[in-house]
């Protein structure tokens, strides 16, 4: 799959821009905030419905203007497909496919992106939240059931924090915990179901990429992490709510101790080991980031087989991160699918990709 044009008026500090993608390697170049990670940005929306920098959409909308419009040309499914996006403050947004009414969780059935930030080079030796954001962003895409799961969970898990932070003061909201406790039980199964299976493929994609790109054909596993009493991940979801439910028991009195939420798959880790050993703990920092490229690229692989056709990878000042070596084994690892890269003018990254280059200034795009 692959974007062909962006039109953008109103977003972030684009005022009204267009621009046209190659469908290999394109390279985003500029001095600094001049929007090249805006543009990238765009693209992303485009994917997911959200950005991936902030949750409020008012944010993305040009200080100067009452609202932005993202309308773009993609190429997906073997069909010209037109995607228009319209983000005003204060109201919802609206999305249209060809012309067709869309909720969010309805793009990723057109466009698929996986992101990669220089923060995602610390994916391994970072707190669980960024591994557990890892499989919710792929999977949301591979499955838009499983969006409305998680954000469901989400509020059920705000309003559960709030009534053990609050009970004391207020005795009465007790009277709902139970529920939102089971409410809480029965999303965690779904989740975790979800996650078990993606961690599978994740381990089965990233494995031999990991080996490739190791000098001496390190060996990486994934071991998906839930809550403790789940005896068995690939169970069915009713198996799995029980013993959630057993967990939940034993820690109820804990949970209105602590103020805190102790039980669900809020707390869902990704184990990853080098050579058996737990890399979180053991690994240098040269091994983190190769296996951190290689889950990058190993995400790409499960959206090939899934979809039939690589999503866009959007890399975002990513390159000028890695040594030589692994920057040619990111190079050449990302043949057959489109890439949008950002880059600062001054590193010499886009003489050495071969792509299409687009020149940002200013909100303006040249090329
Ligand atoms: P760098 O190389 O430093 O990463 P960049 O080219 O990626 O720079 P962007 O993150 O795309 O820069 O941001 C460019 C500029 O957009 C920033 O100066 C920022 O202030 C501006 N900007 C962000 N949001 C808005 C908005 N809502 N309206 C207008 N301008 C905005
Ligand atoms: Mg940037």
């Amino acid at each position: 799959m692959r974007i062909e044009k962006i039109a953008l008026n109103g977003f972030r500090n684009y005022e009204w821009e267009s621009a046209e993608f190659a469908p290999g390697t394109n390279v985003i170049t500029g001095r600094n905030a001049q929007g090249k990670t805006n543009l990238l940005e765009s693209v992303y929306l485009l994917s997911a419905g959200h950005s991936f920098r902030t949750r409020f959409d008012r944010e993305l909308v040009n200080f100067e203007y009452s609202s932005a419009d993202i309308l773009a040309e993609v190429q997906s499914h073997e069909r010209q497909q037109t995607v228009h996006i319209v983000l005003t403050p204060g109201q919802t947004k609206k999305i249209q496919v060809n012309g067709v009414k869309k909720k969010s969780a309805e793009l990723s059935e057109i466009v698929n992106t996986v992101l990669f930030s220089p923060d995602d080079l610390n994916l391994i030796k970072e707190g669980a939240a960024q591994r557990r954001r890892l499989m919710d962003e792929a999977i949301s895409q591979i499955r838009p059931r499983y969006a409305e799961l998680l954000s469901s969970f989400n509020r059920l898990y705000e309003h559960k924090t709030r009534i053990l932070k609050d009970w004391r003061e207020k005795p009465s909201l007790l009277e709902t915990l139970d529920e939102f406790s089971d409410g809480m039980a029965r999303a965690s199964a779904q989740l975790i179901r979800y996650r078990a299976a993606f961690a599978l493929r994740l381990q089965e994609a990233a494995a031999p990429i990991h080996r490739d790109f190791s000098d001496n054909g390190e060996r990486l596993d994934i071991r998906y992490q839930t809550v403790s009493t789940v005896r068995d991940v690939y169970a069915s979801a009713k198996e799995i709510y029980y013993d959630i439910c057993d967990h939940q028991e034993r820690h109820r009195q804990a949970e209105l101790d602590a103020g805190q939420c102790l039980t669900g798959a809020h707390k869902d880790d990704l184990e990853i080991c080098i050579n058996e050993k737990s890399a979180r703990n053991f690994a240098s920092q040269g091994q983190t980031r190769t296996a951190a490229l290689s889950l990058k690229l190993a995400e790409r692989e499960i959206f090939l087989k899934e979809t039939g056709e690589y999503p866009i990878l959007l890399l975002d000042d990513v390159l000028s991160e890695l040594d030589e070596r692994r920057q040619e084994f990111v190079l050449n690892r990302i043949g057959g699918g489109q890439t949008l890269i950002t880059c600062c003018e001054d590193e010499g990254i886009s003489q050495r990709t071969g792509g299409k280059v687009l020149f940002v200034d200013n909100g303006r795009i040249r090329g």
